[in-house]
C-alpha cells in the first residue's frame, strides 16, 4: 500500500507547495532593489498577519532567537521580571531571563492547565520590567488568556512591557495586539505560516522601543534597534534567509487568497480553520475513549491526548508512523510516554483531521486493545464540522 508521509507535529508543520516553489526560485542578492521590494512587501504583510500598526521585524533564526532578543534588548542585569510558565516553553523563558541576569518572579500552572489569574494578580508588581508568557503552551497545548493578562498589566503595572511568545498562538488565536497593548508578540516560520524553520518575526510597540533605550544587557546579532533601522531601508542588518522570506511572501499571499485577497480576513479564516479542526479532533478522539491532556483551556494549535493508564504514548507514535506514515509528536520532558500531540496550525484541512482520527481508530483497536467501532471517532468529528459549517 502507498503511505503518504503526513506531518502532524506542531512545528515544523506541513509545507505549502506554493511557498516551496517560491523558495526554489529565490535566486537573488540581498542588497538589490529586487530583494528590498520583496522584504518590504513581506514586512507589510506580516503587520496585517500579526494585526498591528507597530513595527514588525524579521530575524533569521528559529523562534527562540526572537525570544532571546525580547530579553536581551529589554532588560538589564538585576531587573525584576515576571514569568508565567505552564510547560516546557514557559520554562524556556525562565532559563532565558536567568541567562541575562534578570531576577524572575515565577507564577506557574501545572502541566495541562492555565494560570490562576488571582495568583498572577498577586505576583505582578509595577517594578517588573517585563512579563514573559506564551499565548499557547505547545508542550501541553494549553491556551493562555492574553487579554486578561494585558488587562491586569494595565491595572497594576502600566509601565511593564508585555512580551508574548505567540509562536504557535499566531494563526490559531484571535488577538487584538494593539487594542490589548501587547508590546511584543513573537512568531516562527515553521508554525502557522506553512514554511520551513529558520525565520522568526516579532512586533515591537513604542513602549518597548522606549524601554530599550535604557537596557544594558549585551546583544549583537539580535540587536532590534539595528534591525529596525535597516528595515526602514528594506534591508536586514546581515545576510537574511532570502529563500525563506520569498516563501513567507508566497504563504501570506496564499492566506490572503483564502479570503479573496484580503490578508486580514484570511488570517481570521486561518484561525477559524484551526479552531474547527481542533474541535473536531477533540471530539473524535474523546469519542474513542481518549482523555484530553488540557481539557479546561485547549488551544487550537495542537491537541495533546493522554493514553490510558499503563500504556505508553510512544507506542501510539510508533504505530502511527509505521502503519500510516503519520508523524505526531510525543510528550516533551516528563510528559513523554504519557501524551501524544497532533497539530492543526497552518496548512491543515478538515480531511487531515478525519485521516488522523480514522488512523487512530485502527491504533486504538490493534495497538492499545481498546473496544471501539470503526467510524465511532470519525462520526463525532464529522458532526462538529457539519455544525461549524452550518453556523457560517
Ligand atoms: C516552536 C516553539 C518555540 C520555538 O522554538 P524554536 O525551536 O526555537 O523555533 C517557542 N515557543 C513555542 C510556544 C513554540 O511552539
Amino acid at each position: 500500500m502507498i503511505r503518504k508521509t503526513r506531518l502532524y507535529t506542531p512545528g515544523p508543520t506541513p509545507l505549502l507547495p506554493a511557498a516551496q516553489f517560491a523558495m526554489a526560485a529565490a535566486d537573488m542578492h540581498h542588497r538589490t532593489p529586487e530583494f528590498r521590494a520583496l522584504f518590504q512587501k513581506v514586512l507589510a504583510q506580516l503587520k496585517v498577519f500579526v494585526g498591528t500598526k507597530n513595527d514588525v521585524l524579521l530575524l533569521s533564526s528559529s523562534g527562540t532567537g526572537a525570544m532571546e532578543a525580547a530579553v536581551s534588548n529589554l532588560t538589564s542585569p538585576g531587573d525584576p521580571v515576571l514569568v508565567l510558565t505552564a510547560g516546557k516553553f514557559g520554562e524556556r523563558w525562565v532559563s532565558l531571563v536567568k541567562a541575562f541576569g534578570c531576577k524572575p518572579d515565577v507564577v506557574s500552572a501545572p502541566y495541562g492547565e492555565t494560570f490562576d489569574m488571582a495568583e498572577v494578580r498577586k505576583a505582578l508588581k509595577p517594578s517588573h520590567k517585563a512579563i514573559y508568557v506564551q499565548a499557547n503552551e505547545t508542550s501541553t497545548t494549553v491556551r493562555h488568556d492574553i487579554q486578561a493578562i494585558a488587562k491586569l498589566r494595565d491595572e497594576i503595572a502600566p509601565e511593564t512591557i508585555l512580551v508574548v511568545d505567540g509562536i504557535t498562538g499566531l494563526g490559531t488565536t484571535h488577538f487584538d495586539v494593539d487594542g490589548w497593548g501587547v508590546d511584543i508578540i513573537i512568531g516562527g516560520s515553521q508554525k502557522a505560516v506553512m514554511i520551513p524553520p529558520g525565520l522568526a518575526y516579532l512586533s515591537v510597540s513604542e513602549r518597548a522601543w522606549t524601554a530599550m533605550e535604557k537596557s544594558t544587557n549585551p546583544r549583537f546579532y539580535f540587536d532590534l534597534r539595528k534591525e529596525r533601522k535597516n528595515a526602514k531601508n528594506g534591508e536586514s542588518a546581515y545576510t537574511p534567509a532570502v529563500a525563506l522570506i520569498a516563501a513567507l511572501g508566497a504563504a501570506l499571499d496564499y492566506i490572503a487568497g483564502q479570503a479573496g485577497g484580503d490578508l486580514e480576513k484570511g488570517r481570521i479564516a486561518l484561525v477559524n480553520n484551526a479552531e474547527v479542526n481542533a474541535a473536531a479532533t477533540r471530539a473524535g478522539l474523546q469519542a474513542l475513549g481518549f482523555k484530553l491532556f488540557a481539557p479546561t483551556a485547549p488551544g487550537a494549535a495542537a491537541t495533546a491526548v493522554s493514553v490510558p493508564e499503563g500504556m505508553d504514548s510512544g507506542d501510539v507514535v510508533k504505530a502511527l508512523k509505521s502503519r500510516f506514515a503519520i508523524v505526531p509528536a510525543n510528550g516533551q520532558g516528563e510528559m513523554k510516554g504519557k501524551i501524544f500531540r497532533v497539530a492543526h496550525l497552518g496548512f491543515f484541512d478538515y480531511l487531515d483531521s478525519i485521516a488522523l482520527i480514522g488512523a487512530m481508530e485502527h491504533i486504538a483497536k490493534d495497538t492499545l486493545g481498546l473496544k471501539v467501532e470503526f467510524g465511532q471517532g470519525v462520526a463525532a468529528a464529522q458532526k462538529v464540522f457539519a455544525e461549524a459549517v452550518a453556523k457560517k
